[in-house]
């Protein structure tokens, strides 16, 4: 039996083999089993209350940190659509949802003269995917700004986490993989609006310079391993300008993996191991992806997409 015939009546969008993939950052295509756009808080807590407790439960954000494998992702996909997408700020707390941009709330804090958040403005990526991964550039991350966020497990109960319980390090967290970060709350630092701005300009300057930002990639594809620079260790194995398929590793920035047109998720996922084991011949060190991989792989024999075909962009 088909997973959406067995799933609980839902205000929001359910939609059957979804390609997810052609809208992720790599924009490369690969599909979701069911994907579950809920209406709002209750629409979800519902849902995943009633959920069949074997079915299993992703959730993304704007997908710039994910590959998407090519034999899709099976069971339910969520993505929080425009009810989590609201920034409201307050003295210096600024409470957002976890949809919101985070180059949204890095210029709703510069709006409120609040400085801080100046990092977040070029991460491409929703709130609920930066506490995820505590997303961070330039000496700054989320655990610097992070209050306390507000969550709902795949059993449908709602849970808060404070920052100081939630053991932050580089690109992790204690905060549970069976989480869907639903809102968060984040402290700013008066200040003055010109400097912050400049400070914001700057950091997008750098960014342009240093970073293929006119083509498709998912960021740094490697964690930087500790005192080291992923970058620098693919540049010493040799691996810049490097190519399968239609999957090169950038000229400009040698850690990032970009689709040149036409890669598959394949291209892509085995690029990467072949740079890890360049990198671990060359230097002794065991790169570790920063991109999260999901779903399967399709097998040799299969043709064709795992859970079939649709078109239409339910979030719009
Ligand atoms: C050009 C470019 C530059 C980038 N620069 C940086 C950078 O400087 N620093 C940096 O840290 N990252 C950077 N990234 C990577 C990426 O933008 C961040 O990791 C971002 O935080 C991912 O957010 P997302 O919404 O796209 O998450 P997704 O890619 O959709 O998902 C990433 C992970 O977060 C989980 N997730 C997503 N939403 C939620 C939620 N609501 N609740 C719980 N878990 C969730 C997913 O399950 C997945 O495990 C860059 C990416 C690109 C394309």
């Amino acid at each position: 039996m088909s997973v959406i015939e067995n799933l609980p009546p839902v205000r929001g969008i359910l939609k059957e083999n979804e390609n997810i993939g052609k809208r992720s950052f790599f924009g490369i295509e690969g599909y979701a089993e069911v994907l579950f756009v809920p209406e709002d808080i209750d629409d979800l807590v519902f849902f995943l209350k009633n959920l069949p407790k074997e079915v299993k439960v992703t959730v993304l954000g704007a997908m710039s940190n994910v590959l998407i494998r090519s034999g899709g992702v099976p069971g339910i996909v969520i993505m929080l659509g425009k009810w989590f997408d609201k920034v409201f700020v307050e003295d210096d707390i600024l409470e957002v949802g976890a949809a919101v941009n985070c180059s949204k709330l890095s210029a709703a804090a510069v709006d409120n003269d609040l400085g801080g958040l100046e990092f977040l403005a070029g991460i491409p990526g929703t709130v609920g995917g930066a506490i995820r991964m505590n997303a961070g550039c330039y000496g700054a991350d989320i655990s610097g700004v992070l209050v306390e966020c507000e969550g709902v497990s795949f059993s449908g109960r709602i849970k808060w986490y404070k920052n100081a319980d939630s053991d932050f390090d580089y690109r992790t967290s204690k905060i549970s993989s069976n989480l869907i970060v639903t809102r968060a709350w984040f402290r700013g630092v008066r200040g003055v609006n010109s400097s912050i701005t400049r400070k914001v300009n700057e950091m997008i300057t750098t960014r342009r310079k240093t970073q293929p930002l006119d083509q498709r990639s998912c960021g740094s594809a490697f964690k930087n391993p500790e005192g080291k620079k992923a970058w620098e260790l693919i540049d010493a194995a040799g691996c810049r300008g490097l190519k399968n398929g239609g999957a090169m590793i950038s000229e400009k920035h040698c850690n990032f993996i970009i689709n040149t047109g036409n890669a598959t998720a394949d291209d892509i996922e085995d690029l990467g191991e072949s740079v890890a084991k360049k990198v671990f011949d060359n230097s002794g060190i065991q790169l570790e992806w920063e991109i999260v991989r999901l779903g399967n792989r399709r097998e040799n024999n299969e043709t064709g997409n795992l859970y079939g075909l649709s078109g239409n962009d339910p979030l719009r």
